[in-house]
């Protein structure tokens, strides 16, 4: 067994953590070369203690000098980089193998994408890049020879339903539909315009996952599942039309592939991400997680039930970016982060993050994406119009 060498981008995030975990339960597999963080210098540092890198990348510079204190006074050999390149720069380090891209946004685009370049074994947890720049980063991934696997629950899952080698065969393999799950959040039987007066700690009492605060209020939105639907696009090269959503509460179900037979694959567990990481670090082989067993007499039930696109237009929303194609899936995004932060900031109330979505796609225009610069431009100014639009939305508007 060859030694997994490991950067862990994000470490003091919810994958981030998770990762460290089951990273710690095999030392003889796995070595943490480097972590990286936005700004938390004292959560850098902890997992600094227990993982000894070479590496720790903090991307906010005024952090930097913070961090450098802390790492002589706990008289640690590691060597501390700062500023969002060094974070890419960590990515694509010739001593590291294996590269979990769990930063959260269009922050984590630029590192994700210089590890597809560096030819490294990429998980990836960070959807919002491959949204943003599918085309662009998949053929980073094939023409430098790395290796991608999701992270994500819901891809994990799917990845493990397909046959090996699929993605591109898929009409070959003879797969007909991907069905992804979701436990429809935390909002999945409220009224619409009860929705319009939920606060940011509600949004983020998610029902069955515990997760960082972006996700767990895209998953009230059903923004997240918007967001999956365009990642298992680029992902696995399957059609649109071929992409369903079936909302399942108990989140056992983690997704599933249906065939030309009519057979369905799913991938079953409990909701724990240390599932899907496990899987991805010692892919082809298996090893312990953490995750206690699935007690399925205990659950009893699995129910299943259509999305309401009515409620969660975010849906219907994900179709239609992905028509436009180009910048559009960017532009999404980029309205989507802008809105969620300015949510959680109290703000924006939380139907006014799909009005500024809709906003930001209706009124900034999508362009062809041949280069990265083409879609950090429409990044830009998706962002830009969005901060605007959400100051117009208001806190209490809906
Ligand atoms: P989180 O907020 O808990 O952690 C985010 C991490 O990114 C932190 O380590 C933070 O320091 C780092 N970060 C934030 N802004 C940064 C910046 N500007 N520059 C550099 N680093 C920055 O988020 P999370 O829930 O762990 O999610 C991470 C990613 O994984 C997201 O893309 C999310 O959609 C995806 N994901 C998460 C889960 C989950 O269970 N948490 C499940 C599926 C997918
Ligand atoms: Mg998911």
């Amino acid at each position: 067994m060859t030694l997994q060498r490991i950067a862990v981008l994000g470490a003091t995030g919810s994958i981030g953590r998770s990762t460290l975990d089951v990273v710690a339960r095999h030392p003889d597999r796995f070595r943490v070369v480097a972590l990286t963080a936005h700004r938390n210098v004292e959560a850098l540092l902890a997992a600094a203690r227990e993982h000894r890198p070479r590496y720790l990348a903090i991307a906010d510079e005024s952090a930097a000098p913070a961090l450098a204190r802390a790492v002589r006074a706990a008289s640690l050999a590691c060597e501390v980089l700062s500023g969002a390149s060094a974070v890419a720069q960590v990515a694509a380090a010739p001593e590291i193998d294996t590269v979990m891209a769990a930063i959260v946004g269009g922050a984590g685009l630029e590192s994700s994408l210089a590890a597809a370049r560096a030819g490294k074994k990429i998980l990836l947890a960070n959807k919002e890049a491959l949204v943003m720049a599918g085309p662009i980063f998949m053929e980073a991934v094939t023409r430098h020879g790395a290796s991608l696997l999701p992270i994500d629950s819901e891809h994990n899952a799917v990845f493990q339903c397909l046959p090996p080698h699929s993605p591109g065969r898929l009409a070959a393999n003879g797969v007909r539909r991907v069905l992804l799950t979701g436990s429809g959040g935390p909002f999945r039987a409220r009224a619409r315009d009860e929705l319009a007066r939920v606060t940011p700690d509600e949004a983020c009492r998610h029902p069955t996952w515990n997760m960082g605060r972006k996700i767990s209020v895209d998953s009230a939105t059903m923004m997240n599942k918007a967001l999956e639907i365009i990642e298992a696009h680029w992902l696995f090269g399957v059609p649109a039309e071929r992409i369903e959503v079936v909302v399942h509460p108990q989140s056992v179900i983690h997704s599933m592939v249906e065939y030309a037979d009519g057979s369905v694959i799913a991938q079953l567990g409990n909701p724990d991400m240390r599932t899907p990481i496990a899987q991805a670090l010692a892919h082809p082989e298996r090893i312990e997680a953490g995750v206690a067993s699935l007690d399925l007499a205990r659950i009893g039930t699995l129910t299943f039930e259509a999305p309401d696109f009515e409620r969660f237009p975010a849906l219907a929303c994900a179709y239609r970016v992905l028509a436009s194609g180009g910048t559009a899936p960017a532009i999404f995004s980029a309205a989507n982060e802008v809105a969620v932060d300015a949510f959680l900031a109290g703000r924006l109330s939380f139907l006014g993050i799909t009005g500024v979505i809709d906003h930001a796609l209706q009124r900034v225009a999508a362009r062809p994406a041949h280069a990265l610069e083409d879609i950090l431009e429409a990044d830009r100014a998706a962002r830009a119009f969005a901060r605007d639009a959400a100051n117009n939305f208001g806190a209490r508007a809906a």
